[in-house]
């Protein structure tokens, strides 16, 4: 997989074990995600038959009682068995008081995503799991009888879109603990002042929101807006900053931080240090994202607006939920309608217009530096471009 996804580019975690971390991934998507760590934990190590066996039962049951499997995993000292926000936290913990040299730790907490493990949400889970009628008359507008099923056995007694959010809620409060937990440890080994934290999220989560029910499809701010949270560094004083940053922009800033060298055209994002340092140089005036799985959208976001492209009604269709989920072509005034309720392409044609032609040069400057050609990170990437009419 290593050649499919470049050929020249390096990764983070190479260019810190370069210069003398020694690094470590707590995750379990494997592939291609284990590059350059030295240490890679994986909730289903394959080497070891109890734990393969456990992992390929509870994968194995109907997502109404994954939850409670993992419960009991947890409760009978199972824990290096699955993968829940304690057992990763576990894990990363002992990383942590294993090194005495300086590290990059990768952790990587699953607990929000669906099906969503919320401990404290599990009684209730329990006692009412064969209710799903009103989930199906919930999830009535979605096409896909898969998706639909899919969703309805995800989670078994909620009655309301409302019962799900209180989950969700509950599997971040649980992650939050987590989190908390490891900066007390990274505190009690004397190494929270001299560590750099970041939190951060590949994707938020609808939550109904354009008739997306517990996903992260869609370019919307649900989905694409999320939380970035850094301390240590040199950073003394909180703060909250505004500006805009992208998660590109990630990896030149930490090495900026550590004083790490690379060269630039290595990365397609910018370093946002000045950013924290209170200057406004090197801010973008606005961001972009792309999708391609569940359906072919591209979208800039600027403080006031956003505008979403998609090159045709089918490739704009949904193919889970097999719909479109607000339009060919969008336009939100995010000033009036941070929801981005209200597409108003009818009354705004100019600004639209502006947009579209910002993000038509955003991927020419990226074709013109050679970047999506040379990289060769997606196959097909111009040619779907071009077919977009976006290059
Ligand atoms: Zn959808």
């Amino acid at each position: 997989m290593r050649g499919f996804y470049r050929k020249n580019n390096l990764w983070l975690p190479e260019i810190l074990k370069a210069n003398g971390y020694k690094t470590i991934g707590i995750d379990w998507l494997g592939r291609w995600h284990r590059m350059g760590f030295d240490h890679y934990w994986k909730g289903s190590c394959k080497k070891d038959q109890p734990t393969r066996l456990l992992a390929n039962f509870i994968e194995a049951l109907p997502h109404k009682y994954v939850d409670i499997a993992k419960r009991l995993c947890e409760q009978f000292g199972l824990l290096k068995y699955i993968q829940t926000a304690a057992s990763v936290t576990k894990e990363a913990v002992e990383a942590i008081n294993g090194t005495n040299e300086p590290f990059f730790l990768f952790v990587h907490y699953w607990d929000t995503h669906t099906p969503y493990y919320a401990p404290g949400g599990i009684l209730r889970k329990l006692f009412l799991c064969n209710r799903t009628e009103c989930l199906e008359e919930m999830f009535e507008s979605i096409k896909n009888e898969k998706w639909k099923s899919y969703l309805v056995n995800c989670f078994p007694g909620a009655k309301n879109v409302v019962d799900i959010q209180a989950i969700y809620d509950e599997a971040v409060k649980y992650v939050d603990g987590a989190v908390g937990r490891l900066l007390d440890c990274l505190r009690a080994a004397g190494k929270l002042d001299n560590t750099l934290v970041i939190v951060t999220a590949d994707h938020g989560e609808s939550l109904g929101e354009h008739g997306i029910y517990f996903d992260h499809h869609g370019l919307y701010d649900s989905t694409i807006r999320v939380p970035l949270i850094m301390s240590g560094g040199g950073f003394n004083k909180s703060a909250r900053i505004s500006g805009f940053v992208q998660h590109i922009d990630l990896a030149p800033t930490v090495m900026q931080m550590l004083g790490v060298s690379c060269d630039k055209t290595h990365f397609d994002g910018v370093s946002f240090l000045p950013l924290l340092n209170g200057r406004a140089n090197g801010t973008r005036s606005f961001v972009v994202a792309e999708e391609m799985y569940t359906e072919e959208k591209y979208a800039i976001r600027t403080g006031e607006w956003k505008y979403i492209y998609s090159p045709s009604e089918d490739r704009a269709t949904c193919r889970y939920c097999g719909f479109i989920h607000g339009g060919v072509e969008e336009l939100y005034n995010l000033a009036d309608d941070p929801a981005e309720e209200c597409n108003v392409m009818d009354r705004h044609h100019q600004i639209a217009r502006e947009l579209k032609a910002e993000l038509l040069s955003f991927y020419n400057n990226l074709i013109k530096r050679g970047k999506v050609r040379e990289r060769g990170m997606i196959s097909g990437k111009v040619r779907r471009l071009k077919a977009a009419g976006l290059i």
